[in-house]
């Protein structure tokens, strides 16, 4: 029987379910989906139930650990040992190469509270902007999309705003998978009776499974969102499905007219662009009739929408869609970003971006930037610093010699492996902050164990701006909450932080960030839980935004011009991958695998059509080689109709198969966003790994 229980927030995906977390003495025995939880309403998936597995696994590292250098074994220290050998090393690459030098990368897993103070350490300890977040490689396009559309870098509704939605337009995600408890969600909604219009290149769960099927599934080629949404917004400009009232009321009318004009051209037509989407010009005719006239129309995309060479073009193209309809500001409707970790929206929201500081204030508005000066006592860089791609370049140029991660595997989910690891392996000083001796820890100079979501208080942002706290249910195995590392560091490095505990840390953040004015911990435990923005105008949250105006005035229509990626299929490679998650697994499975979920989907295979498979030999379970112009790896075949012929698709939740050595350094023009979703590959038979 548990001895005490404790409500606390998933660590897992944006849904952000909460659960009650029964306890015998420090172990936790059971997580209970939480009755009254807001995002989730007593619902969970097979991943946060299980998710104290990982807390209690023997893997991971509790004691801190230093080497010299990375061909030198680990040598257990004291924390004042490792943090003093840490310390000592950053100010080190900074005295010889410059304040530039140095930087610092925040985590989605980890707390508000954390990711604030890992920034606060680039920007006052170091004294630049080099600060980026795991959030570069997944949602980044998401921030900068729909501030220039709506003037806020956040989802327009809540979760719950679904059961009011007459179509659901899912594009560019596989929320039965990733956002498994939304996932069911959406689900009862289309069995009430709600349109389905799919916009994937696999034929994903939603598109058929019982009691529900799209209305329309258009399996597009991977890369050609732009193209798609362009030939969505032609038909309903062309055949005058706009909503005039609203455009008028809300947006940019010669904004709006530009794009109109853009939008109408004949270039843009299905038929014109049938070819290049690989979809019938009807389905697609049909589809943006459903969703222009069906009356509450709600978009809900992920990361098939931002990882690509023109992720955040896609993001204004839906946002455009939206617009030009009028679904926005009412339940049932809007723009939904579904986030892939716990807190991305959160991370993004602290500051973590090199160019923003907390609140998403530019770090050249100096009346922003004035208000942080005038807190932390120093002068800050007005000049962006560097993003995590831009580490990596400058890392092998010779010019960035020191990093510390918090809570990212960067040498497992980031693109390109080769290029990282040359990058980490150029470095003098490599801090890894994690739970286990991570990909990215056999570069590292110092481990600082890591504490799981259930050994630290704070709270975690969902993929609908609610705020939830992070409870801490047994105390940290490793000794220390990770913020509390964070303090130790910066301390070493000659600050004077002196936070007793993450409520102090979001009292800094409400008094410095607008958007969090209201926001603390006494506030939270009455509310349950808070949407951003909470200040005056809006004391309790903003579940639905843009109801009566935008955040940044005027509605802002982009053009959309598609421009194919630069990663091209040909002779030597001919089929396209594209990546993505599944149920069990969660990311580079670092916290699944350690579960009870490890007996599930045990490892990555590669999905590819009865076609290619034929043409190749490949039958059902062989070894395959997939190469691409950047490297290669080895998997076990699938042979299924879900993807179409000539596209391939993986997973990247095991270390052995590392999918992004495959994956090239292409990105997202305006955020650097890697292109995780379309490469250019041939498969072949193989004798095995
Ligand atoms: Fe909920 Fe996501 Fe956690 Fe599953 S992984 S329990 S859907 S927050």
């Amino acid at each position: 029987q548990p001895e005490h229980s404790e409500v606390t927030t998933c660590a897992y995906c944006g849904v952000g379910c909460t659960f009650k977390a029964e306890m015998r003495g420090e172990e936790v025995v059971r997580m209970i989906p939480w009755k009254d939880g807001k995002a989730n309403h007593g619902h969970s998936c097979v991943k946060g139930r299980f998710a104290y597995g990982y807390a209690h696994h023997g893997d991971r590292v509790l004691d801190p650990m230093i080497r010299e250098s990375i061909d030198q074994p680990w040598r257990v220290v004291s924390w004042d040992e490792a943090i003093g050998f840490a310390a000592d090393r950053l100010k080190a690459a900074q005295e010889k190469y410059g304040k530039n030098a140095v930087g610092v990368i925040t985590s989605s897993r980890c707390t508000n509270e954390e990711s604030y103070l890992v920034q606060k350490l680039a920007r006052q300890g170091f004294l630049n902007n080099n600060t980026d977040t795991c959030a570069r490689v997944c949602h980044s396009p998401t921030g900068y999309g729909l501030a220039q559309a709506f003037g806020t870098s956040a989802g327009t509704q809540d979760f719950d705003s679904v059961d009011d939605a007459d179509v659901i337009l899912v594009i560019g995600a596989n929320p039965t998978d990733a956002h498994p408890v939304f996932g069911s969600r959406m689900k009862k909604r289309l069995r009430e009776g709600a349109k389905l219009i799919v916009i994937d290149p696999r034929r994903i769960d939603l598109v058929r499974s019982p009691h529900v099927e799209a209305d329309y599934h258009l399996p597009l080629k991977p890369g050609t969102n732009v193209a798609m949404v362009t030939a969505l917004a032609h038909v309903i400009v062309k055949e005058n499905l706009v909503n005039l009232d609203f455009v008028k009321a809300r947006c940019d009318w010669d904004e709006y007219q530009d794009w109109a004009a853009f939008v109408a051209d004949d270039r843009y037509s299905p038929e014109a662009l049938e070819s290049v989407l690989g979809v019938p010009a009807a389905d697609i005719r049909g589809a943006a009739r459903l969703y222009a006239t069906g009356g509450n129309g709600a978009i809900y995309y992920g990361l098939g929408v931002t990882e690509h060479s023109q992720g955040s073009t896609t993001v204004m193209g839906i946002a455009n869609l939206a617009m030009a309809t009028g679904n926005l500001g009412r339940r049932g409707v809007g723009v939904n970003p579904l986030r892939g970790q716990n807190n991305v929206q959160g991370s993004c929201d602290m500051g973590s971006f090199p160019h923003e500081l907390p609140g998403y204030r530019h770090i050249s508005n100096d009346a922003a930037r004035q208000a942080f000066e005038k807190d932390w006592g120093v002068s800050l860089d007005p000049e962006p610093g560097l993003r995590i791609p831009n580490m990596f370049d400058a890392a092998i140029e010779g010019t960035f010699k020191g990093l510390y991660v918090q809570g990212e595997d960067i040498l497992q989910s980031d693109p390109d492996t080769r290029h990282v690891s040359r990058a980490l392996a150029n470095m003098e000083i490599v801090i890894v902050q994690d739970l286990f001796l991570v990909e990215t820890a056999n570069y590292a100079h110092v481990f600082l164990p890591g504490a799981t979501f259930l050994e630290k208080d704070g709270t975690f942002t969902n993929a609908e701006r609610r705020i939830q706290r992070v409870t801490k249910v047994m105390s940290p195995k490793n000794g220390y909450a990770d913020w509390e590392v964070t303090q130790l560091l910066a301390n070493k490095l000659g600050l004077n932080w002196n936070y007793a505990n993450a409520s102090e840390i979001m009292d800094e953040i409400a008094r410095l960030t607008p958007s969090f004015a209201g926001v603390s911990f006494k506030h939270l435990a009455e509310a349950g839980s808070l949407q951003w923005p909470v200040n005056d105008d809006s004391p309790e949250g903003m579940p639905i935004m843009h109801i009566n105006g935008f955040a940044r005035g005027k509605g802002k229509f982009v053009i959309t011009e598609y421009v194919p990626t630069e990663e091209k299929v040909g002779p030597r490679f001919p089929l396209l991958l594209t990546t993505g998650r599944i149920l069990s697994q969660y990311n580079v499975g670092a916290q699944t695998r350690r579960t009870e979920n490890s007996q599930w989907h045990p490892e990555d295979v590669l999905e590819i059509h009865p076609h290619d498979a034929e043409d190749r030999g490949v039958r059902e379970g062989d070894w395959v080689k997939v190469a691409s112009r950047a490297g290669e790896t080895t998997l076990r075949a699938k042979i299924t109709d879900r993807v179409a012929p000539g596209v391939v698709y993986t997973t990247f939740h095991h270390p052995n198969t590392q999918a992004n050595v495959v994956t090239t350094d292409n990105s997202d023009w305006a955020t650097n966003c890697p292109e995780y979703k379309v490469t250019a590959v041939q498969v072949s038979t193989t004798n095995g790994p």
